[in-house]
């Protein structure tokens, strides 16, 4: 008999990273039409809401009250969201820190990666974000917590500080690894091609988030992920093609009345850590996230789901999870195939699946801790054996370190603050 389906629908909710884009055109026209598609398909709906964002609208509404009256805009949509019944839950681009406004537009020149920021600069994000979001939704519900957490760009490398610090702050469910995602580059590093658990919930090892751990009050939900077959492929050119992808950039302008700079038009977080370049994808296998974004056809999103339930299926046990991520800014002209892909994810899969926000799916897995990966205290000493038999293991990541730090300070002139 086929296993049972968690199926945890999110969404990413932010403008671009690079700064561009207006909450009202990318984040609150696009939220109210998904909150409606998604209870037309009965399938409930979480929002990891972007942070760092908001607090540099606020920071610069002195400069420009139009930010202020978007920060505003921002703060209404999340207490619309939870009072549609979704769930809302944080997420963190830290480029947001540390930017400046200039002449009408936000400049960024930050790490992508919150995990390589130093201890206090990190915890000091984190409070803020976290405060903010608090503050936001206890206006509507004085009961409202923060239960979970997802990485800005999926990034949780080097492991240590950042899993301690969301420990303390009383998150239970980190989401962002997914294996196989692996981008090095001077602006960005993540390397999730050896996880030791690609697709259960696990407790992570807290020097290492792609190794298991022991239970320390964290779990890591996978994300996931499918094998790019030629069909996949086909429909990848399809997409590059497009007329709507080719006028995305066009699309990003309209919110300004001038021309954006060549700076921050070139400032393009994505490139950072996507997984190289069409030609590479086209001609080696590759592992892609099942992800909402972009002009996705419904074919190309059926396709996507079914191929990632079938890996699933063939997994010998009771319950797994389906983890569907969604950036809503990127759906503009494409609700139709948005819809069609719900649709037909509730009819195809409704009757073995359970439909769950972030903060369900992780109430469920503490109330039945056998779902959780976790090692067992006596494994722990085997673990740290293995580490002290193989020096190499641990050297070797370090001088690949050394050269990044080496590259980005002196070939690009840009260091990790
Ligand atoms: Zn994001």
């Amino acid at each position: 008999m086929a296993n049972r389906l968690a199926v945890i629908l999110h969404d990413d909710w932010e403008i671009r990273g690079n700064g561009l884009g207006n909450v009202a055109h990318l984040q609150y026209i696009p939220a109210l039409t998904l909150m409606g598609l998604a209870r037309e398909a009965g399938i409930p709906l979480t929002f990891m809401v972007e942070l760092g964002q908001q607090l540099a609208f606020q920071r610069f509404s002195d400069k420009d009250p139009n930010l202020g009256i978007q920060a505003r805009l921002w703060e209404e949509t999340v207490q619309l969201m939870w009072s549609n019944g979704c769930d809302v839950q944080p997420h963190i681009h830290p480029q947001w820190f540390g930017s400046s406004y200039v002449d009408g537009y936000i400049h960024m020149d930050g790490s992508l990666n919150i995990a390589t920021y130093g201890d206090a600069a990190r915890r000091e994000m984190l409070s803020e974000c976290f405060e903010c979001l608090r503050a936001v939704l206890r206006g509507v519900d004085s009961t409202y917590r923060i239960t979970s957490f997802k990485a800005g760009a999926h990034a949780l490398q080097p492991s240590h500080g950042i899993l301690n610090d969301l420990k303390e702050q009383g998150v239970g469910l980190v989401m962002g690894p997914r294996l196989g995602l692996k981008a090095i580059n001077p602006a960005f590093s993540v390397d999730y091609r050896h996880m030791e658990e690609s697709t259960l919930p696990y407790c992570p090892d807290f020097d290492d988030v792609t190794r298991i751990g022991p239970d320390r009050g964290i779990a890591i939900l996978p994300m996931s992920y499918w094998d790019v077959d030629p069909v996949g492929k086909w429909h990848l050119i399809r997409r590059r093609l497009s007329p709507r992808r080719l006028a995305c950039g066009h699309v990003d302008r309209l919110s300004y009345h001038r021309n954006v700079p060549r700076s921050i038009l070139e400032r393009n977080p994505r490139a950072d850590y996507s997984e190289g370049p069409l030609t590479r994808k086209l001609l080696k296998p590759y592992r892609a996230g099942l992800n909402l974004s972009g002009p996705q056809s419904f074919a190309e999103l059926k396709h996507i789901l079914d191929r990632t339930v079938a890996r699933l299926s063939r997994l010998d046990c009771e319950t797994v999870p389906l983890v569907i991520e969604s950036h809503s800014k990127d759906h503009e002209g494409n609700w139709d195939n948005l819809a069609a892909f719900l649709r037909y994810l509730a009819d195809r899969y409704g009757d073995r699946a359970e439909f769950l926000t972030v903060s369900q799916f992780l109430a469920n897995i503490r109330s039945n801790p056998g779902m959780i990966r976790q090692l067992a205290p006596g494994d722990v000493q085997r673990t740290q054996t293995d580490r002290a038999g193989a020096p190499l293991d641990r050297v070797f990541p370090a001088l690949v370190h050394c050269r990044r730090w080496w590259h980005a300070s002196h070939v690009t002139g840009r260091v990790h603050p």
